[in-house]
């Protein structure tokens, strides 16, 4: 027996509704923003994200799938979308375009991880892109936009966390501090953080380890040592954040596990926070574009996992609409009534009717006993008088009343 590879998961009928909402909700509010979709390959260039995630990213050293294809090219099943749309961005001169130009995706995201709970190998993100202006305004916005949508799903309990990490100028300083500061502490770090404080010391502040995050608690804070231009444009981000009433809160250990992120960062979690939990995030990312060969083009982005949002909708209790599904029922006795059943579900779909037509040669008791299970709301029966006299039985499945109609008379009244 062959089983879906380990961390991947197949999203049944009986799952579809929670999928086709989210979609739904998630287009209306673009809509309301002013994105607009793209879709970008499922595979790319793997130097697109080396340079982008960055080498010491846990995503770059130990998650990616990577392969030589037929030709000698070595591809990497994109495991995130930013890249790849920033990568279009500039490939498809949308520079050219009034600025910003505001994208969304919703796409198959890869990253060989230890699957748990919420954490799978594939998985499903939505994000958004605005790509060509600095305005802390717009950070404003797409924090907005963020909220909104797990608003219009109707979570609840959600909290709201932002900090903002400087941009190239006053990193460095500030990393300087943080070293000095975790030098003196190195005994009680973690083996991860050990080589955090090497590599990627700003990854320190995000360790879930309990010791770790409470070393992290007193460490110097990112605000404290931002540029002028940096700290101007996070004043002027809380403002706006205040006038839009949004329930932020400052965490000054909130990094977020990706290089290109400069300024503002934002994480989106569930009332129960853990690892695993993180229900979206984004953030800016300034220098994205300048470093995969575009002109500075200052950007900001969002993204979310559809399958943790899924999970906290069951949690919560939220109830999403059903599917659409066929409503009528034919069953037949006898071969000519079949033949009729078949030309009558053809005609009614063509009437823009759904129809599910019974196979085989059960007894129509066994007939009507599969339209129940179905949920039809009618049955129509045909059976030898029924094709004599141009008729059909018309049953209402709920009540089980049924009334002889006219064959004719049926699109308009099932319509
Ligand atoms: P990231 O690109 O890591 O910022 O992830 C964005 C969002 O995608 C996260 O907040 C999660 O909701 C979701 N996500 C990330 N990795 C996984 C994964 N391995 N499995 C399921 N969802 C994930």
């Amino acid at each position: 027996m062959y089983r879906a590879p380990r961390g991947t998961a197949d999203i049944l009928p009986e799952e579809q509704p929670y999928w086709r909402y989210i979609e739904r909700e998630m287009v209306n509010v673009c809509q309301l923003y002013g994105y607009e979709r793209i879709d970008v390959p499922v595979f790319e260039d793997i130097q697109l994200f080396t340079r982008s995630v960055g080498e010491e990213t846990d995503i770059v050293k130990k998650e990616m799938y990577t392969f030589e294809d037929r030709g000698g090219n070595i591809i990497t099943l994109r495991p995130e979308g930013t890249a790849p749309v920033c990568r279009a961005y500039l490939e498809h001169g949308l520079h050219n375009l009034p600025q910003p130009v505001k994208l969304y995706y919703i796409a198959a995201i890869f990253r060989y991880e230890r699957p748990q709970a919420g954490r799978y190998r594939q998985h499903y993100q939505f994000g958004c892109e605005a790509i060509g202006d600095d305005d802390p305004a717009l950070d404003a916005e797409v924090i907005d936009m963020a909220w909104k949508f797990f608003m219009s799903f109707g979570l609840r309990g959600l909290s709201l966390n932002l900090n903002s990490i400087g941009c190239k100028q006053c990193r460095p300083q500030y990393l300087t501090a943080l070293k000095d500061y975790y030098a003196d502490r190195i005994q009680e770090l973690c083996s991860d953080c050990k080589m955090r404080l090497k590599r990627n010391p700003l990854r320190l502040l995000d360790c879930k380890k309990l010791l770790c995050q409470q070393i992290a608690n007193s460490a110097p804070r990112s605000v404290d040592h931002l540029c002028p231009q940096c700290n101007e444009h996070f004043d002027r981000l809380k403002r706006y954040l205040d006038l839009l009433a949004l329930p932020c809160v400052i965490d000054h250990c909130l990094v977020r596990g990706l290089d290109y992120y400069t300024r503002t960062v934002f994480e989106i979690q569930p009332e129960e926070a853990g690892a695993q939990s993180t229900l979206g995030g984004g953030g800016r990312y300034d220098d994205l574009i300048e470093e995969l060969g575009g002109k500075p083009t200052p950007a900001i982005g969002f993204a979310t996992g559809i399958e943790r949002i899924i999970v906290n909708l069951k949690k919560q209790g939220v109830a999403v609409p059903a599917l659409p599904r066929p409503q009528v029922f034919i069953a037949y006795v006898g071969d000519e009534a079949k033949d009729e059943a078949t030309k009558l579900s053809s005609t009614l779909r063509r009437n823009g009717i759904g129809v599910i037509e019974a196979l085989g040669s059960k007894s129509l008791k066994a007939q009507l006993r599969q339209a129940n299970t179905l949920s039809a709301h009618h049955a129509v029966i045909i059976g030898e008088q029924e094709v004599k006299t141009g008729t059909v039985i018309l049953r209402d499945m709920t009540t089980a009343q049924q009334k002889t109609i006219p064959l004719n008379q049926l699109p308009g009244l099932l319509r």
